[in-house]
Formats: C-alpha cells, structure tokens, sequence
C-alpha cells in the first residue's frame, strides 16, 4: 500500500482553509490511491472551530483520508509534513499601516521557516497563500534555509492565472479546456501582469493566439488586465467575504501540478525564488512561467516581451524589491 503523505494546512478554521481540506482529503489533490494524513494548525482561540472541521472530515467518510488531527503548535503541526498549505496569515485591520501588517507576517513566517527546517522533512514543498504571499514566503524560505531548498517555497498566483483563463475564454466564447498557456508575471497583487500574450484560444477546431481570437489589442491591454488584477476585491464587494471557494481550488491547482507535473505544451503560473531568469533579481520570489516535470519545477525560457510588457514586469518587480526590503527591516536578525 502507498504510504500516506502528511500534509499541513495552517489557517485551517479560516474560510479558505474549510474550502481546501476537503480537497486534500477527497483525493483531488494527490490522487484518489493515495492516503492523506492531514494536520490542522490554527491559533488556540479557533481550537473549536478546528474541532469542527476534523469532525466534518470524519463525517465525510473519506477512503483517502488516513488521519486528521488539529493543532495549535508549531511542532506537531510541522513534524514530519510533506507539503504545506500556509494559509494563515494576519489580516488588514482597520488603520493599520502597510509596515504593521508587513511585521506582523515576518513574525508568523520566520517562525514558521525555523519551524520547518527543524521539524519538517528536508524534502518538503510550501505553498504560501496568506498576504503578502510572495513576501511571506521569501521570510518563510529565508529562516528554513539549510534544511530545506528555497525551490521548494512558492507562494499562489494561480488563482490570478486561472481568473485569466475563465477571462479569456468568456471574451472569446470558448471554454476553459479551450485557452492554456496565460501568464502571470510578478507579484499576487495589484501590480501583477497578467499577460496573454504566448497564450492560446482554439475555436471550432482552430488553434490560434490569443491576440489573434480576441482580435481587440486595447481590451487585452486594458480592461482585461484591470479585471484581473481588481477581481478579488469586486468579489468582497458582492460577496461581502472574500473570494474562498477559488482561491482554495487554486492553491490544490498548484499543488496537484508540482506533484503530478504540467500537461505537455502547457504551463503554468507560480511565483518562485528567481535564478535571475528575465532580469528579475536572484532570489525574489515572482510568479513565472513553469513547466513542472518530476516534482521539479523550470521557469519557461526564451520569451520575448514588447515594451508595454517591460514596463508592467518592471512596476511588479520594484513593488516586491521594496516589499523584501522592508520585511528584512522587520526581521530583527
Ligand atoms: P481567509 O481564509 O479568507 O484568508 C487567509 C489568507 O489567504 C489571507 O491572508 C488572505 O489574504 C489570503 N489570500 C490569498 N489569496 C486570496 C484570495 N484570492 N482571496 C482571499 N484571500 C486570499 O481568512 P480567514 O480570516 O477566514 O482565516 C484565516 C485564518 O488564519 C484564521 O482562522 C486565523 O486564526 C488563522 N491564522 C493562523 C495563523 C497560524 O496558524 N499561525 C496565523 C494567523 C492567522 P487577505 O487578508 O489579503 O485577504
């Protein structure tokens, strides 16, 4: 029998993490033969909620799901995991200013990388997916280095890859199975780019680039990348709460890709420590282009940019360079 995967979800009593652990535990992410052992981490204030939620994964009688516990400490919650779903971050309050809120994640997250260099198998893969997620990962994979490879931090930006997929495939008529190959460049914020311009569209059995399909250069040069960028806030405004449902789905997206690899032809996005590929400086973490293959992802190499797409990387580049900059002020070492 195949041995179980532990996996960790932290923020598990949030919204997003009820949306996840079902997904973990039905089989969509590592496949239906392959045992989960999940474990819950929240703050000690949500232990009932924890509570909750494994009662309901019990409830769901799950052949997949080997073992579900809940924590509210580091140590049992990072022992011996394979992959990590750090969900849990601080959130915005009221009044706060951006440097609070900064220094309130580089706590949670150095804490989090020490607790994974030291409890965590060497071999572990992160997701980051609580705010500011590329930064957040950056001081995870700073205080964890040693032990565990900086390759295997990411943060998400799948959820803005995949809102420009369900984009493109409204504006063209076409459906999801229909578009590949979107990109986004940089930072899972407001400066993020998303970029279609190596993407695909078939329709009625031709396949053709995407400027090609949409045949109007200012709608993807404008109000496409404005959706884009802006979806995640007309949905508090609709929904009242912010988007969970997707955001989940993304990050098993992510997950289920670097496990299993990316369809051939295809890739994907995921913001991951820079080698230096496209200029973009060593170390930041920034969503790029990847194929996955073995576990193992590789950025895309080789493609070219026109001058309105320099200066979008160039704005998300210098957002995260000041970003980093600022989190290791916060570090107090
Ligand atoms: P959510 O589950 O809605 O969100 C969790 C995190 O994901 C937030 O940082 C949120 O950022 C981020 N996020 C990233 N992408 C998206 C997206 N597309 N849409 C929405 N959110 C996104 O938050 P809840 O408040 O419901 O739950 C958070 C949980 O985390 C709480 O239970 C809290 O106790 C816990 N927590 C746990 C910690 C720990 O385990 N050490 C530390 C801190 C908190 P944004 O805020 O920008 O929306």
């Amino acid at each position: 029998m195949t041995a179980p995967l532990r996996v960790l979800v932290t923020g598990a009593a949030g919204q997003i993490g009820y949306s996840i652990v079902i997904r973990i535990a039905d089989g969509t992410v590592f496949g239906k033969d392959q045992p989960v052992q999940l474990v819950l981490l929240d703050v000690p204030q949500c232990s009932n909620v924890l509570e909750g939620v494994v009662f309901e994964l019990q409830d769901c009688a799950l052949p997949t799901l080997h073992s579900v516990e809940a924590v509210t400490e580091e140590k049992p919650a990072f022992t011996g995991i394979d992959y990590a779903f750090l969900v849990g971050a601080m959130p915005r309050r009221e009044g706060m200013e951006r440097k609070d809120l900064l220094a309130a994640n580089v706590k949670i997250f150095k804490s989090q990388g020490k607790a994974l260099a030291e409890y965590a198998k060497p071999t572990t893969k992160v997701i980051v997916v609580g705010n500011p997620a590329n930064t957040n990962a950056f001081i995870a994979a700073k205080y964890a280095v040693g032990k565990i490879p900086a390759k295997n931090f990411s943060a998400m930006t799948r959820l803005d890859h995949n809102r420009a997929l369900a984009q493109l495939a409204l504006k063209t008529g076409t459906t999801i199975g229909d578009v590949k190959n979107v990109i986004i460049w940089g930072n899972h914020s407001g400066t993020q780019f998303p970029d279609v311009t190596h993407a695909t569209v078939k329709k009625n059995g031709n396949e053709t680039d995407a400027y090609s399909a949409v045949g109007d250069n200012a709608f993807l040069q404008g109000p496409f990348i404005a959706t884009v960028q802006k979806r995640g806030g007309v949905i508090i405004e609709k929904r009242k709460l912010s988007s969970a449902m997707s955001a989940a789905k993304a990050a098993c997206d992510h997950i289920h890709d670097w496990h299993f690899g990316t369809k051939a032809g295809e890739h994907v996005s995921m913001a991951v420590p820079s080698d230096g590929s496209y200029g973009i400086p060593q170390g930041l973490i920034f969503s790029f282009p990847v194929t996955i293959e073995s576990g193992e992802w590789k950025i895309v190499q080789g493609l070219s940019f026109d001058d309105f797409a320099k200066g979008k990387i160039a704005a998300t580049t210098k957002e995260l360079e000041e970003e980093r900059d600022d989190a290791l002020k916060a570090c107090d070492d």
